[in-house]
This record gives structure tokens, C-alpha cells and sequence, in this order.
């Protein structure tokens, strides 16, 4: 198959013209040069492509400098792992060395080395993602489709290139759901049987990977779909045993849709709120979510610990140190018990304020010395437990406590 008409059709002027010289040139050098994963991914579907992802059987950053000095080329960042990030007729353009890669164990990052482009292709997730297009001008637009991807492309399927495919990278769990989601494609049979046998291999991936996968998924345009389909699949128990079963996930995003919590942390928040109390802190130290996560997560167990018939002042203790943001949340979904206590909190108690000092007590001849703090501190206390006084109320009051003293 050749997909030089979609080529054209497809990709906006700059973006061909760039990819024609950069053929151009890799082919003086000697170097075969191929489109990949995503970008030919969505070529195929006709859908827009946003990065152009170029594979080249060597060390692109050796091969800068050959470059003909008629175009400029931008490096914009050279990795130790034999990618750049390259600037071309303000073209933004992903370069990485064809490679082979080698799990030594589940869940750890792979040993790699440089190969060829089939080797290459042998290492990616899914058959949708594996498919090339020759940019050399003799092959231009050839596809290199050696795992099926086209077929898969047709029959709307997400299929893993071989069975032991999750279990030397568990992170493609979450990728293969994501595609499913977003692509609107189904887990082909066999994918599907192999995913959830192998969703135990969560367990053994770093917390940040899973974090960002999780936040990749919350980059969606379609991460409500991909969230049922978590559901659906139960990944969650898999993150941690402490997480509900059934459509959760789902379920929580649209109760806290109104909050206002950064897109690219929601996900984060929703999972700390969606999971049990007695397993929340244990959950942030699994996915190691640093001390703004860590705060939050004491703080939804402060509210969620509140008896529902607390006192006042039982309710103002508990509650005075909590952030906003953690109020916001669990009202939208602690007992209606538990959210009248919060509303009381907020409306009421959270208001109540001196508006006498010391020189106000002075004022009305109490002497200076500890007494005033007492005092000061017992009018706050009556005030939590029975409710805000005016100016005028807290002197009268000020005063009664100093004769009664
Ligand atoms: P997107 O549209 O989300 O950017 P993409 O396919 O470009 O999709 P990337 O995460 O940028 O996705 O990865 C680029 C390519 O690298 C993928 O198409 C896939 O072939 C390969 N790839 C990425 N992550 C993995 C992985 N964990 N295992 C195997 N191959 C992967």
C-alpha cells in the first residue's frame, strides 16, 4: 500500500514540505527514514495529525550536521535515549534512532539498542501503532505494515502485538484503554482476555508512572468514555484494593465537574477522594503525590471522620484547619448529614470573629495582665458554641465573665 495521495491530502502544507526535506536528506546520508505511531496512525484515519513522529535507522543527533546548509534546522532538545526534537520550516518534528527493546523485568524500564525499523516496529503496543510510511524518495508513502495494523485500522481494533506485550509494560494498560476510548475502537478478543488477566502487573509500576498515565487519560477530549471503560475493567482495584468496585470513577468526575481544580489534577483528586479513609494516606504514598496531595488527603479524612451528631466546637476543631478545596469536594459527596455539618462550618462557624481586643477590656477596667486572653478566649468559645454576639453583646459579655472571675 502507498499513501502518498493521503500524504498530500492529509497533512497541512508546512507539515509535507518538511517531511519531503527531511526524506530528501536522510536519503543522501544513506539513512532510511519512516513516519510512525501516532502520526501514520492518524493519517491512515484521516484524522488531524498534531506530531510528526520520525523513526531513522541511526543516531539522528550524528546526523545534524550533514545537513544541507540551505535549510535551517533547529535542535530544540537532544535526549540520551537517541531522539531530538528538531525545528523545520516551523515545523516541530520528533527524530529517534530505530530501536530494539528488551524488558528485564515487569513494570522496569527497557534495555534498548539500535536496530532497524522492523525491529522497531516489533517493540510498539499495538498493531495500530506499529504501521511506517517510507519517506525515502524511491519509497515514498510505502507503508511497512508487518503486525496487522491496517486490518486493525479497518475492523476498529486495539490489539497487542504479542501476550507477554502487558506484563513487560503494564503502563500499556492504561494506553490500550485510552485508544479504546478515544478512538472508539474495541479491544480485539484476544487483547481484551490478555488485559485482564494481566491486570495484576499495575502492582509492580512506579506510582509516577501510573500517575501519568492517569493524567494522560484526564488529557482527553473523550476522558469520559475512557473512564467507563476503567470501570468497566476495574483498574482501579488494581491501583490499590482500597478503591470501590462498579462505575466510580466515572461517576465522582461529574460530581466535582463544578470545582474548580486544574484539569491536569482532578484526576489526582478524585482518586484520593474516591478511596476509603482508613486507605487514603496509604494511597498517596503509592503513588508518591507530594505534600499539597498529601494535605489534601489528611484533610478529606478529618471531614469524613466527623461524627454526625458532633457539638459545635467538636465541628469547628475538626474542621478549622481544612483547606477550601477539600470542603468543596467531600460536600459533593459525604452523607447529607455530614454536609450539613460542613455547611455549618462554612456558613457559620468558619465567620465568627472577635471584634473586641485587649484594649477594649481595658476599656471597660479589667487590668492588663492574662486574664484579658482568658477572657477573650472564653467570649470565642461561647460564640463557636452558641452562635456570633455583636460589639456591643461581647463587652456586656467580656464584662460578666471578669465579675464572675
Ligand atoms: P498520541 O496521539 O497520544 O500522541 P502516539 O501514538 O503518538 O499517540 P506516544 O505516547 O507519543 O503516542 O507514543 C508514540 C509511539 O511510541 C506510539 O504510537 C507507540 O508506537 C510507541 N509507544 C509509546 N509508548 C509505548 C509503550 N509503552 N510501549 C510500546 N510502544 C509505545
Amino acid at each position: 500500500m502507498n499513501i502518498e495521495n493521503l500524504l498530500e491530502k492529509t497533512l497541512t502544507k508546512p507539515q509535507y514540505k518538511a517531511i519531503k526535506i527531511l526524506g530528501d536528506q536522510f536519503h543522501k546520508m544513506g539513512t532510511r527514514a519512516f513516519l510512525v505511531g501516532g502520526t501514520i496512525r492518524d493519517l491512515l484515519l484521516e484524522r488531524e495529525v498534531s506530531d510528526i513522529d520520525i523513526i531513522v535507522e541511526s543516531d539522528p543527533s550524528n546526523l545534524m550536521h550533514k545537513f544541507d546548509p540551505q535549510y535551517q534546522i533547529d535542535v530544540i532538545s537532544n535526549s540520551q535515549f537517541s531522539t531530538c526534537k528538531i525545528k523545520i520550516l516551523n515545523q516541530a518534528v520528533d527524530l529517534a534512532m530505530a530501536r530494539e527493546e528488551i524488558y528485564p523485568t515487569s513494570g522496569a524500564l527497557p534495555v534498548v539498542t539500535s536496530s532497524s525499523i522492523e525491529d522497531d516496529l516489533g517493540r510498539r503496543d499495538f498493531s495500530i501503532n506499529a504501521l511506517a510510511a517510507c519517506i525515502n524518495p524511491p519509497n515514498w508513502g510505502e507503508v511497512l505494515d508487518l503486525y496487522r495494523g491496517l486490518e486493525d485500522l479497518q475492523s476498529k481494533h486495539v490489539r497487542i502485538l504479542h501476550s507477554g506485550s502487558f506484563k513487560d509494560d503494564p503502563t500499556r494498560i492504561f494506553r490500550c484503554i485510552r485508544y479504546s476510548g478515544r478512538l472508539g475502537f474495541s479491544l480485539e478478543d484476544g487483547t481484551r482476555t490478555q488485559l485482564l488477566e494481566d491486570l495484576t502487573y499495575i502492582t509492580l509500576l512506579s506510582g509516577v508512572r501510573i500517575t501519568n498515565e492517569l493524567v494522560k487519560i484526564y488529557s482527553e477530549k473523550s476522558t469520559n468514555s475512557i473512564l467507563d471503560l476503567m470501570d468497566q475493567f476495574e483498574v482501579l482495584g488494581h491501583i490499590h484494593p482500597g478503591f470501590p468496585k462498579g462505575p466510580e470513577f466515572s461517576k465522582r468526575k461529574k460530581l466535582l465537574t463544578d470545582i474548580s481544580i486544574p484539569t491536569s489534577e482532578l484526576v489526582l483528586y478524585i482518586l484520593i477522594s474516591l478511596i476509603q479513609t482508613d486507605q487514603r494516606m496509604d494511597l498517596i504514598k503509592r503513588l508518591d503525590l507530594g505534600n499539597k496531595l498529601s494535605k489534601f488527603g489528611r484533610d478529606l479524612n478529618r471531614i469524613e471522620l466527623i461524627e454526625v451528631s458532633s457539638s459545635r466546637t467538636k465541628i469547628y476543631k475538626q474542621l478549622t484547619e481544612v483547606s477550601e478545596i477539600a470542603i468543596s469536594v467531600a460536600d459533593a459527596y459525604v452523607s447529607k448529614e455530614l454536609r450539613r455539618n460542613l455547611k455549618l462550618f462554612t456558613n457559620e462557624l468558619k465567620t465568627i470573629s472577635l471584634c473586641i481586643d485587649g484594649e477594649d477590656l481595658m476599656g471597660i477596667g479589667i487590668p492588663h495582665g492574662p486574664k484579658i486572653g482568658d477572657i477573650l478566649s472564653k467570649i470565642f468559645t461561647h460564640m463557636i458554641n452558641s452562635g456570633p454576639l455583636s460589639k456591643p453583646d461581647q463587652i456586656r459579655m467580656a464584662s460578666k465573665f471578669f465579675g464572675d472571675s
